[in-house]
This record gives C-alpha cells, structure tokens and sequence, in this order.
C-alpha cells in the first residue's frame, strides 16, 4: 500500500457539475455522455424505477413541462434540479415512480456517480469538490456526506471562486494584485474578492445573491419576449389570468427562452420553432406552436435588467472594502451566463476594462479543483503491483519558487517485490526541458534541487534503475509541482464560526502550502 497524489477535481453546481482529471500534469475535463463539458445536475426517476442524471433527465424536465399545457395541470414530479440550494437542510423530494423520498444529498451522490463513471479507467475514492464561499457548516457537511454516498472516501473541499482563480491564475502574467470572480451562474450569483500577494491567494470578502441566476434571464425573455408573442398570436388570456396556469405556460416556454438564450451568446439571431403537438391549447382551443425568430438586441434590453443587479452587488463589494473598479488588476468571469457579450460590455463599461475572457466560464471551477488536488495527499492507499519498488516523495506541492527541493527515500517496508542492491531515481519533466539525471536513493534519502517552469503545473516523471541501468518498476510514477499560484488561507467571510473550522476546510486548505 502506498499514497499518491488526488488526479480528480468535481466542480458539483446548482444547474451543472464537472469532473477533471489531472493528465500529465494538465487539468482535462472529461466529457460526459453526450460528450459535453458538463452535466446537467439533474436527476429523473422513471417508471421502471430507474435514475437518469444529466440531459437525459433535463430533457425529461422539459417533456413533463410541455406535456402540463396539455391538461393545463402538473404531473406529479419525478424529474429534480437545483437540490443544491437545500443541502443541509431537511427537504426532501418525493418521486411517485420510486414511491419513496430523497434528500439533496442523495440526489447530488446520484450526480457525483454520474460525473465518476464518466471516468472509465479509474475507480474514484478521493476528489476535490468545490462549494459555494458563502457554504455553511451544515451544508458543508451535507456536500461531505454526498461524496461518501458516492463512493469518494476522501473528499476535500475548495471554494468556487478560489478554484475559479487557480484555473486563471496559474497561466497569469501578474501574480499580484486584486482579482474579482464574477460567478453568474444558473441560480445563483457569487462575487468574491480575492487578494494576490506573490501568487498565494486569498478570499477577502464575497457577497451574493442565492436567488439570482441564468434561470431569472430565461423567465425575463418568456415574459418580456415570448408572452407577448403568444398573446399576439392566439388567445391566452384566461390562461395568464389563473396563476397556476400561467406558471405552466411559463415553465414551458422557459425552455425554448433557454435555447434562445445561450445561442445569442454567439449568434446574432435564434430561431425558435416549437415540434408538432408539444403544446397544448389556448382558450380558443387552438393549439399553441412556437415559430419566431429573437435578435440580439431584443434580448440585450431584457438581460440589462437582470446583469444589472449583479453588477449593484459587485459595486456594493468592491465599495465596502474601499475599492473601486480600477483597482482590479483582473476580473474573472465563471458561469455559463457570463458568456453573455451583454454582461461583457456592462462589465467592462461600469466595473473595469480588465475582464479575462481568456477561461471558459463552465469548466474554469472543475479545473481549477484538479489543479488543487494534485497538491494534495490521497488518503486511500493504492495497492501496488508486485515487484514495485516503493518510494516516498516529500516536496511543496505548490510553490511560488523557480526550484523546489524534493526529498526521495527508499520505504523498503511497502516495496512488493526483491530490492536491487543498488537503487537509482531520475526525475525527468514532462517537457524534457529538465532531468535530475541517476541519483543514487536509500532509506535515508536524498534531495533532488527541481527546475520548475513558470507559472504552470510541473509534472515530473520518476524513473528508477537497479546498479545495471535496467528499469525497475516504482511508485509514485510521477509527482506534480504546481509554479506561480498557492492558496492562503481559504477564509469563510459568512460562516466565522466553530464549525466551519472543525469542517476541515481551512485546515486542508492551509496544509497544501506545507511539506506534504
Ligand atoms: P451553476 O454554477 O449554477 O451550476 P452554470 O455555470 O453551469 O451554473 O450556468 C448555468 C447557466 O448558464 C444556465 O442558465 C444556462 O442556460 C446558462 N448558459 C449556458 N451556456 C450559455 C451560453 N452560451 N450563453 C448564455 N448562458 C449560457
Ligand atoms: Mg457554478
């Protein structure tokens, strides 16, 4: 048995969730069934009793609300999003199909056993999964909880924004500075205000809104764009009138305001067509079909109103703590809304001019929480091969420094095979720019002086060799020395209490700056 580094970071959202796996030293997302980025965190019980997660589940959501305008009446639900927003409190969501009730908890294991088998080769039992800053004791614990249900035995926990800006910060020019994550995303909004000082970073303050997201912009276009059209076209009245009604049709449209939504990012149009027969009828029993086509500055006008209010809050941020918008070296932008060249242009116009598009907004936590792991010592022990050659690496993780010393000793208790009487370890970059050539290892250890490159994640591969120069299988195989960024202490500005210290939030956090 032997310990190795965490390879996996779970960016575990309100709307989507992520997994990465560190590769040769690189964050890569690995894609999920349907090969996207991301999955919807969404789960769906069908009549077979069996769970869906992701877009096959969203698009069971979005089938359940257009089926509703039929009898204008709901079914009773099996389809659940947004469970994030209560972990850690004692709601639960009832499925008729599998006639028993799930916690948040149990629904975000389901989504956590999604994103894992989206990873063929690995069984996953440790993983860094990352929280909202402003995450309390209770819902900290509930997101632990989640994991265990899920098989992730170890599991560390990461603030978004932090993990936001490690994904950003480890390729930036300037480690210094006052750096804003702008996080908009499907329900929720989150600004956090981190302090760079030599590459360590810092969260300084957060403020938020938990009711303010993608999902309001989506119900802005149904009621500012779609509902007018409707009204113009058939007769719906009546139906606008009954409030139960009205949320039916709205819950329907809100899907195509979506779509609309998301391409208008990138194209200057959206055509929305409805399929035959997915909606209903109006009050004249005529059947109601969608076929009409929103630009671009349609929907600016709309979303203004809505990205305003992030941007008061942002204001109100960088206010109390004596900031103003040209005092951030960066602004980082997270969340799938934020790919919105409206905000972009709100931002740049009324915050600062140095908004980074250079990150992709849906997967920049996911990446991030990878690049922490692999700072981080697994607490499950791997069972080597036979005839492996065991060694114990202890170097700083992540390191601010050009050259890192990392210490290599022999432990002959866990070697699972003959030791040769000689041994000789070489660590070889990833690059091949650098190698520490043979160096001659025993139980006491030597030190190998490490050239590391700027501003990236060093990985080295560790070879070993007996006295005739033949290749002798070890482990670790390889270690990763992240240059540039480092966490400081990972504060909870909302949350200063006993509890949040004894999560083991801040202690992990702390740790990775420490020789491991
Ligand atoms: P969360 O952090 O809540 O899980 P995400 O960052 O995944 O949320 O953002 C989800 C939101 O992003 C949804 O409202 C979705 O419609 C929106 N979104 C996704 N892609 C785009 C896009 N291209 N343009 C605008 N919004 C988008
Ligand atoms: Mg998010």
């Amino acid at each position: 048995m032997a310990q190795s580094k965490m390879k996996f970071g779970i960016d575990l959202g309100t709307t989507n969730s992520a997994i990465c796996k560190m590769e040769s030293g690189e964050p890569v997302i690995k894609k999920t069934d349907t090969l996207k980025d991301t999955l919807p965190s969404c789960v769906s019980f069908t009549k077979k009793k069996i769970a869906k997660v992701g877009d096959s589940a969203y698009n069971d959501l979005r089938q359940d609300k257009s089926r509703a305008t039929k009898k204008w009446s709901n079914d009773r639900e099996n389809v659940f999003i947004e469970f994030k927003r209560n972990m850690g409190t004692d709601k639960s969501y009832e499925s008729s199909n599998m006639g028993e009730s799930f916690s948040p908890e149990q629904l975000s294991a389901e989504v956590l056993k999604a994103l894992k088998s989206f990873i063929a080769d690995d069984n996953i039992t440790s993983a860094v999964i990352t929280i909202p800053a402003k995450f309390k004791a209770d819902q900290i614990a509930a997101t632990k909880r989640a994991a265990q249900k899920a098989g992730i035995e170890h599991c560390e926990l990461l603030q978004e924004p932090i993990a936001a800006s490690m994904a950003y910060g480890l390729s930036a020019s300037n480690k210094n500075g006052q750096w804003l994550v702008f996080d908009f995303g499907g329900g929720t909004f989150d600004v956090a205000l981190i302090k760079v000082e030599d590459g360590i970073m810092q969260v300084k303050d957060t403020e938020g809104d938990n009711y303010l997201g993608g999902k309001n912009l989506d119900y802005a276009i149904v009621d500012s764009i779609i509902i007018p059209y409707l009204k113009e076209n058939y007769s719906i009245t009546n139906i606008m009138e009954n409030e139960t009604t009205r949320n039916i049709l709205r819950d329907a449209m809100k899907f195509y305001a979506e779509q609309a939504k998301n391409q208008l990012s990138f194209k200057p149009q959206a055509d929305i067509t409805s399929q035959l027969d997915e909606f209903g009828e109006d009050d004249e029993g005529e059947e109601i079909e969608l076929d009409m086509v929103i630009t671009q500055e349609q929907l600016a006008s709309v979303l203004t109103l809505v990205f305003q209010k992030a941007i008061d809050i942002t204001k109100q941020l960088l206010k109390r703590n004596g900031l103003s918008g040209s005092d951030l070296d960066k602004l980082i932008l997270v969340g799938g809304p934020t790919y919105s060249p409206v905000l972009r242009e709100m931002l740049r116009k009324q915050v600062t001019p140095n908004v980074d598009t250079d990150i992709d907004p849906m997967t920049a936590v996911a990446k991030g929480a990878a690049l922490f792991a692999s700072g981080i010592d697994s607490d499950v022990k791997e069972e080597l091969a036979i005839g492996t050659v065991a060694l114990t690496l202890s170097y700083e993780a992540n390191s601010v420094q050009p050259i890192e010393f990392v210490t290599i000793q022999l432990s002959k208790e866990e070697c699972t095979g003959s030791i040769p009487s000689r041994l000789f370890v070489e660590l070889v970059r990833s690059d091949n720019g650098w190698s520490s050539g043979k160096v001659e290892i025993n139980e006491i250890g030597d030190v190998i002086e490490c050239q590391l490159m700027d501003g990236k994640n060093n990985a080295f591969t560790v070879n070993a060799y007996d006295e005739k120069g033949t290749t002798v299988p070890c482990f670790p195989k390889e270690i990763n020395i992240m240059q540039g960024i480092v966490v400081g202490n990972a504060v909870l500005p909302y949350n200063i209490s006993i509890e949040a210290h004894d999560s083991g939030l801040e202690k992990k956090c702390s740790e990775v700056g420490k020789r491991s």
